[in-house]
């Protein structure tokens, strides 16, 4: 049965990084994967595609009567299958309605089960938690959700709203949460402040990534690090979170906290850095800064 995960997140947080550099690890560990990019930017897949954009499913919908599935997918690196549903005409209709249009024409002409895929990856945008945004967990589609998050307060509260969403549809069937990938984590007090948050929502962290400028060179040459540098550090990391990725198989119902108490939690954390930041000026000896 093919395994089919979310990836969700705050814009710009590093989801379609992260999710391409899963996808070709999984590629290279021997996985059929698909990556479907559910973002109307439509840039989820490109660096698996040398830097180049794919036509996506609504374009090609709009443009012709009868599509099908196989007009919409793209080889990408190591066999990775690509697809983007792209978003309505700009300024019109209902850009989550595409992600149902574009799984209901794959679910229609058995695509998922005629590839033999082994993981199927949506990248979803993840600061709008409508409904939406909310179909791959909402409906049934995606069994594991996952979110890539840094320490900022902005990325957590949307990780937050993102276990609001979670919490609300498990009732119903809805997908249930796998744990956060936590991104741009150099220094410590960005993984004590990630680590706290994950113990608070009674999640667990898949993986510690860096911020690295591997990822940027990659990216500047139109690829994964997975593809451009294989031996580097953070490809192991990529490659590590992939194996986490395939093998997990038990999501759970986070507790998100509520708006007033995610406030506190915050304020705790900055008094807690500014006595920090405050004992490294003073020469004190506290690491962490
Ligand atoms: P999203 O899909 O969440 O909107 P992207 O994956 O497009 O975000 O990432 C936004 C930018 O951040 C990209 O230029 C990407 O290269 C960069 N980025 C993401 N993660 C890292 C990382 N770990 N190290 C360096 N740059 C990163
Ligand atoms: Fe936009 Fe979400 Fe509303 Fe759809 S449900 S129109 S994607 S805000
Ligand atoms: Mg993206």
């Amino acid at each position: 049965k093919v395994k089919q995960i979310a990836i969700y997140g705050k814009g710009g947080i590093g989801k379609s990084t992260t999710t391409s550099n899963i996808s070709a690890a999984l590629s290279k560990l021997g996985y059929k994967v698909m990556q479907f990019g559910c973002d109307p930017k439509s840039d989820s897949t490109n660096t698996l595609r040398n830097g180049e954009y794919i036509p996506t499913v609504l374009d090609t919908l709009r443009e012709r009567a009868a599509v099908k599935a196989n007009d919409v997918i793209f080889e990408g690196f190591n066999g990775v299958y690509c697809v983007e549903a792209g978003g309505p005409a700009p300024g019109v209709g209902c850009a989550g309605r595409g992600i149902i249009t574009a799984v209901q024409l794959f679910k229609q002409q058995h695509v998922f089960e005629d590839l033999d895929l082994d993981i199927v990856i949506y990248d979803v945008l993840g600061d709008v938690v409508c409904g939406g945004f909310a179909v791959p967990i909402r409906e049934g589609i995606a069994e594991h959700v996952f979110t890539v998050s840094s320490a900022d307060f902005m990325s957590v509260y949307a990780s937050n709203n993102l276990f609001k969403g979670i919490h609300k549809y498990s009732t119903s069937g809805g997908a249930l949460l796998g744990g956060i990938i936590a991104n741009s984590i150099n220094q410590p007090y960005a993984k004590n402040i990630i680590d706290d948050f994950a113990t608070r929502t009674g999640t667990k962290i898949m993986q510690y990534v860096p911020r690295s400028v591997t990822v940027t060179q990659s990216e500047l040459q139109g690829k994964t690090t997975i593809e451009a540098a294989p031996d580097s550090a953070q490809a192991g990391i990529y490659t590590e979170l992939a194996e986490r990725i395939a093998e997990h198989d038990k999501s759970d119902i986070p507790n998100p906290m509520d708006t007033v108490t995610l406030r506190q939690w915050a304020s705790d954390w900055g008094n807690q850095l500014l006595e920090l930041e405050t004992g490294v000026i003073a020469g004190g000896a506290k690491a962490g800064i």
